[in-house]
């Protein structure tokens, strides 16, 4: 990847430069970050490396990047939703999803960029761009531009290749450290380990991170169950990609992400944690 002349931070340059492979990248990203402007700029640069065919690319002087930067590219659609409306319908998903299939303009591939993606697509809108994820047309990559990219459906997120573009949202090591316990407790048949685990989540200061990092993490068995890739961590997504079937792991994110929203509401934390728990095994029991 070209980074002159673009002004990318050496963070952003090293999470865009996750997302080349053999002169490709992947054809669903999700770019999250705090940042509005730092999250267009990242994908107007992917959408430009997609149409540039120059090899040190997006080389930034050929037509095609000249357009992409123009924001004038035949082949790269920024979607916006219909007047007075804040989120995207399902109309313009499906004219999208026509659109997607027929062949690029001028360039050898087409880009879809979805601005405050997990604001203004609803879970209907998911559902049916969901479809279009599964069976994506060749050569065309769309771009979810998310403040936080949770919001999202899991179905969602685990065919999106996530990257996070803020250093400060990295998920801090104490609260990786006890998400990690978490997860070997969920994988390990001993309920007693799970519930140890699971009485980090009375420190009300870590709990949201560290339940953040165990979807992280319980998301890239998804992701590796599914044949994506990792986000974190690759030997404990395939513990739990052999361990578990891919319902019960989107049964687990679910459940995570609720009791997130459980501990924000101020309910009891020990009565949270044996919950959790039992759901947690209850899930992991299930034929
Ligand atoms: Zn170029």
């Amino acid at each position: 990847m070209n980074f002159k002349n673009f002004g990318f931070d050496s963070s952003v340059q090293s999470a865009l430069s996750e997302l080349e492979n053999n002169g490709r990248i992947p054809h669903a990203i999700i770019l999250e970050s705090e940042n509005k402007d730092t999250a267009l700029d990242a994908a107007k640069y992917l959408a430009m490396y997609a149409v540039c065919p120059q090899s040190d690319k997006p080389c930034g002087t050929c037509i095609h990047c000249k357009k992409a930067s123009l924001m004038s590219h035949p082949d790269i659609s920024y979607a916006y939703p219909e007047k007075k409306s804040k989120t995207y319908s399902i109309e313009q998903i499906r004219s999208i999803t026509k659109d997607a299939y027929i062949l690029p303009n001028e360039a050898n591939a087409k880009v879809y960029v979805f601005e405050e993606a997990d604001n203004r697509l609803s879970v209907i809108a998911q559902n049916s761009f969901l479809k279009l994820l599964e069976e994506p047309p060749k050569n065309v990559h769309f771009i979810l531009l998310c403040e936080n990219a949770q919001r999202l459906l899991v179905t969602i997120l685990s065919r999106c290749t996530v990257v996070r573009l803020n250093q400060k949202a990295k998920i801090d090591e104490k609260s990786l450290e006890n998400a990690h316990q978490i997860v070997n407790g969920i994988i390990s048949s001993r309920e007693y380990d799970l519930l140890i685990a699971l009485n980090v989540l009375s420190d009300k200061q870590i709990s949201d991170e560290t339940l953040f990092a165990v979807r992280i993490l319980l998301r890239d068995g998804l992701a590796i169950s599914v044949g994506g890739d990792f986000l974190l961590d690759g030997i404990t997504g395939k513990k739990l990609a052999s361990r578990f079937t891919k319902e019960q792991i989107i049964q687990m994110i679910e459940l995570t992400q609720s009791s997130a929203i459980k501990i924000k509401q101020n309910i009891n934390i020990n009565l949270l944690t044996t919950w959790l728990c039992g759901e947690y095994r209850r899930i992991s029991w299930q034929r």
